[in-house]
């Protein structure tokens, strides 16, 4: 397979949270996912939490400081020695070359990128489709809707579209945050001669799954 330093890259709505879990569990390696970090952080109501909320609550990106101190605090843990799938980051160039230089230091560099081929539109649908309840329980109106319209099957609580899940809003996301500072990263780590391997992001998730395997699996 490619090797074991390894970043799952695509717009946020791509299904990096769907995939990489189970993909880093099947090839050993930790999943290091900053947004569930920083998630984790606001639910212990840790300064950095604290920091980072409005950032998040925005669609913003969190500054590239607080960032990169938390990921590379979490890639010099133990576990991941032998390598790691990272998502949702690097989401900047800065935090791309930041990442670089750490890893130099220590012999090693990012190995492949796995990109999560999708467009503008499906990222479209995918996000403002998505309907939550009070309690945080997440259905979709066209891929997995509730029995009743608008009615959370778990606890019965209306369900609503987010304020940062408008059409506008995630459109919004994908030209000036997306395209105009993360999608830079391949190309940063293109003219370093790592290799991007695209995989279609679109069908079930399961063959979304089966073609990353795949794409990891070749020589
Ligand atoms: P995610 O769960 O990956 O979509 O991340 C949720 C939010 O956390 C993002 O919209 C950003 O506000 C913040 N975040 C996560 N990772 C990063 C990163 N690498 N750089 C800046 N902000 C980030």
């Amino acid at each position: 397979m490619a090797g074991r330093n390894l970043i799952i890259f695509g717009p946020p709505g791509a299904g990096k949270g769907t995939q990489a879990p189970r993909l880093a569990a099947e090839f050993g390696l930790p999943h290091v996912a900053t947004g569930d970090m920083f998630r984790a952080h606001q639910r212990e109501g840790t300064a950095l939490g604290l920091r980072a909320k409005a950032y998040m609550e925005a669609g913003e990106l969190v500054p590239d400081t607080l960032v990169i101190e938390m990921l590379v605090e979490r890639i010099g843990q133990a576990d991941a020695a032998d390598g790691f799938l990272l998502d949702g980051f690097p989401r900047t160039v800065a935090q791309a070359v930041a990442l670089d230089v750490e890893l130099a230091a220590n012999g090693s560099r990012i190995d492949a990128l796995l990109v999560l081929d999708v467009t503008e539109e499906d990222v479209v649908t995918r996000i403002s489709g998505r309907l939550v309840c009070a309690n945080g329980h997440v259905f979709h109106e066209t891929f997995s809707p509730p029995a009743v319209a608008a009615v959370c099957d778990t606890c019965g609580l209306a369900l609503a579209r987010r304020a940062d899940d408008e059409p506008d809003v995630v459109r919004n996301r994908y030209r000036n945050v997306y395209l105009a500072q993360t999608a830079p990263v391949r190309d940063h780590y293109t003219a370093l001669g790592v290799p991007a391997l695209d995989v279609d992001g679109t069908g079930s998730t399961d063959a979304v799954y089966e073609r990353l395997r795949t794409a990891l699996q070749r020589p």
